[in-house]
This record gives structure tokens, sequence and C-alpha cells, in this order.
């Protein structure tokens, strides 16, 4: 795999794209939309002053809009990149400077709830088109994002059955052209995936961290200094932005109820194996999910390297 998202683009998608909050996902839209001239202009809107002050500094936007309503005046694509909660407030606002025939998307990572929150405020001559890049780390803001965090990684396109194709195939394009594979699924379809593939584990890392630091003082430091592989890739995801992830489990509410009672058997069951003594029981699950990573290794989601091929840290605590 090369670090490079091809060449440009030999026509922009569109001609001028407007990005609501330029955070991790914004900022990483903004950078690979740039470097593939997937839009002739790029204007960006974001309610947080030091943010817009980082765009500009690191010029990822053509324009940096005093408001959401003034940067989608004109755009003919509008992405949504605030936390799921702060959609419907965006949507009111911009909903009466929106040109007629715009499409405007988002990237939220519960879909159903977005959409009802967008929808009622969005005009009839505007294409509503969700998206979920499946792709992103725990870090947050302008200066996190990065121009390939969506290559090879899958978007998923979630249209109301009743979407303009066209407007669904443009935003697939677009979606393509900065990296991604695409995939399109009806919205609750996406929430039960994702509440099983991505929100319960999130909820388990910050279980899994909260109750190692609710120990007592003495154990929490020894938990922090033999801090091994496992623990620390929980850490890794429960130092996720807490705002981002306080909305999902708000907005994808039932899903997340649903597949933690699933889990909540199967930990049972666990359980059970290792108070009988279980061996064969314990052996057998452990193979059946060793098989599962290496099909995600093989399906190009994930390197085979050991520890994730992240850098070995030193003897100093300097990284190699
Ligand atoms: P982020 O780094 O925290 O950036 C969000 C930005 O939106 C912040 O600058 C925030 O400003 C701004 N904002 C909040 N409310 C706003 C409003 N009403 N108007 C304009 N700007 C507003 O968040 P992110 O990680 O990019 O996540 C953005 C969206 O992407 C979320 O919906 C999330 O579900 C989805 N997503 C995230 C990931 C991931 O791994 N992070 C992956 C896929 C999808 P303040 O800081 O002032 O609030």
């Amino acid at each position: 795999m090369t670090d490079s998202l091809g060449p440009a683009l030999a026509e922009p998608l569109f001609e001028r794209a407007a990005i609501i909050g330029v955070g991790l996902i914004g900022s990483s839209i903004a950078r690979a939309a740039r470097r593939k001239g997937a839009a002739k202009r790029i204007v960006i809107a974001d309610n947080s002053p030091a943010a817009r002050e980082r765009a500009a500094a690191l010029g990822l936007g053509d324009e940096i809009a005093g408001s959401a309503a003034e940067a989608v005046a004109g755009a003919d694509f509008v992405v949504l990149c605030v936390p799921v909660g702060a959609n419907e407030a965006v949507a009111a606002e911009i909903a009466p400077a929106l040109k007629s025939g715009a499409i405007v998307s988002d990237v939220g990572s519960v879909k159903g709830a977005v959409i009802a929150a967008l929808a009622p405020h969005l005009p009839a001559s505007v294409h509503l088109v969700p998206a979920h890049p499946v792709a992103g780390t725990e870090q947050s803001g302008p200066d996190a994002g990065f121009a390939t965090l969506f290559r090879n990684r899958w978007c998923i396109l979630t249209p109301p059955e009743d979407a303009d194709p066209d407007a669904v195939a443009r935003v697939a394009a677009f979606w393509r052209a900065i990296g991604s594979n695409v995939e399109t699924m009806s919205a609750a379809h996406h929430d039960l995936v994702l509440a099983i593939t991505s929100h319960v584990p999130h909820l388990i890392a910050y279980n899994i961290v909260g109750t190692a630091y609710d120990l007592g003082e003495s154990t929490r430091s020894e938990v922090l200094k033999f801090s091994a592989g496992g623990f620390r890739d929980f850490t890794r995801i429960a130092a996720s932005d807490p705002t981002m992830w306080r909305d999902v489990f708000l907005n994808n509410k039932d899903a997340v109820l649903e597949a933690l009672g699933r889990f909540s058997e199967d930990l049972t069951a666990l359980q059970r194996m290792i108070r009988r003594g279980d061996g064969d029981g314990l052996f057998d699950l452990f193979s059946r999910t060793r098989a599962i990573r290496r099909g995600i290794v093989e399906l190009g989601q994930e390197t085979a390297a050991p520890d994730f091929g992240r850098l070995a840290v030193a003897d100093d605590g300097s990284d190699p």
C-alpha cells in the first residue's frame, strides 16, 4: 500500500463544498478533497474560534466562513462534520441559506437519529444523502486530521428510499475520490451493525479503563506500570472524544442496548466456562475469534504486523 491518494481528478465533482465542523473528520475531508481537486472551492465553518484559526493557518479551505449559514450559501455540496447531537442545530441554521439542488450530507457515527434530526429542517429542493466514513482515530480537532484517513476504509451511505439517484452517485463518487470503498444500506441496518462493531467495543473500553482507574490507589499505579498490550489498546480507545461518544450512545440507544444484551449473555457463558474449568469451550471460542482477526487482516482492514505495526518504545522511553 502506498501513502498516495493517486492523481488529482481531471474535473472537480463539486463547484463549492462547505464543510461544517473542521475537527478530525472535517479537516481530513478538507485535506483529501484539496489534494484530489474534488471541489473547485472549499469553504469551512466551525463554531470554535480556535478551530477556525487552525483551519486558516493550516490552509484547509479556500475560505473560512463566519458562520455555517454563510458557508453553505451557494454551495452545491454541504458536509456536516459536527458531533451527532449538534446536527439538528446546524440544520436549522443552514436551512434558509441552502441553494436549491444542493446535496447535504454528514459523517455521523449514528444514522437513524441524525436523519430524524436533519430531514425536517431541510427544504424539499435539497437532497439529503447521509454518510458514515468508518475511519477515525482517538484524536480530535483540525490538527489531528490527515488526507489519507479514509483510504481503503469503508464509507457507508444510508440514503432515504426516495433519494435522488444522481445525488447518491455524486456523494459515492466523492468518497471514492478520497480513497474510500463505498457501501449503501438502510440507516436502521447501519445502526445495528455499528452498535456491535464500534459502539459496544468503545463502551467496553470505557468500562474496563474506568474499572481499573476505580481500583485502590496502589493497584492503580500497578495497572499503569505493568499495562500490557491488551490494556494499552483499551486505553487508546477509551481516550476517544467524550462529546462524540456521549452523543453516539444517546442517539443509538436501542441498537446499543440490543447488542449489549447479547454481549452480556455471551459473557455469562464465558464466566461459566471459567468457573467449570471448561478448557475446550474456551479454546474453541478463542480459535474462532483468532480466525475472525485473520479475516479482517485479509480484507485489508488491519495490518498483520505484531502490536498493530506500532514502533516499539525503546528502553529509554524514546521512539527508536
Ligand atoms: P471533532 O474533532 O471534535 O470536531 C468537531 C468540530 O465541530 C469541533 O471543532 C466542534 O467545535 C465543531 N462543532 C460542534 N458543534 C458545532 C456547530 N453547531 N456548528 C459548527 N461547528 C460545530 O469531532 P470528529 O471526531 O471530527 O467527529 C465529527 C463527526 O464525525 C461526529 O458526528 C462523529 O460521530 C463522526 N465520526 C467520527 C469518527 C472518529 O473516529 N472521530 C469517525 C467517523 C465518524 P467545538 O469543539 O467548539 O464543539
